[in-house]
């Protein structure tokens, strides 16, 4: 599927410069069910980005709102696209994070409910950040 038409809006939106990188940053992102880390999109790059040119992408994305980071169990950052809630200001990704403890995947599950939590009298909740642990479907297959 291509997403041209969304990924230029979306760099323009944000008052971001179209390069060549951000795109190709943006269709991976795009194209994967689970977050993706700096090594293996530098892996997927290959020598057509250089490594400062990726770190800094993913630096701008971060602090426009388009993507955010997740750690995974050895706690490698990885990055998935944002909900449509986050923006420059601020970041909204309060979904499940499902950490698979065998491929190390981990994948954004927008979808579930999460049940409000309680807090005692006198805290504030300022966000929320909630890691399941276990095998992903394709993990959980039995072969
Ligand atoms: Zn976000
Ligand atoms: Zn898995
Ligand atoms: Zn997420």
């Amino acid at each position: 599927m291509n997403h041209k038409k969304e990924f230029i809006e979306l760099l323009e939106n944000n008052q971001l410069k179209k390069t060549s990188t951000r795109f190709t940053v943006l269709n991976i992102l795009k194209s994967r069910e689970s977050a993706i880390s700096q090594p293996e999109l530098e892996a997927m790059l290959g020598k057509k980005v250089d490594r400062v040119t990726l770190y800094r992408t993913l630096s701008t994305f971060e602090e426009k709102g388009i993507i955010h980071k997740v750690l995974n169990i050895n706690g490698t950052a990885n990055y998935a696209f944002c909900s449509s809630s986050c923006n420059e200001h601020e970041h909204h990704d309060e979904h499940v994070h499902f950490n698979c403890t065998k491929c190390l995947s981990i994948f954004c599950l927008d979808h579930t409910i999460i049940s409000p939590i309680t807090l005692p009298e006198g805290y504030i909740l300022k966000s929320l950040n909630l890691i399941v642990y276990g095998l992903c479907k394709k993990c959980n297959q039995v072969s």
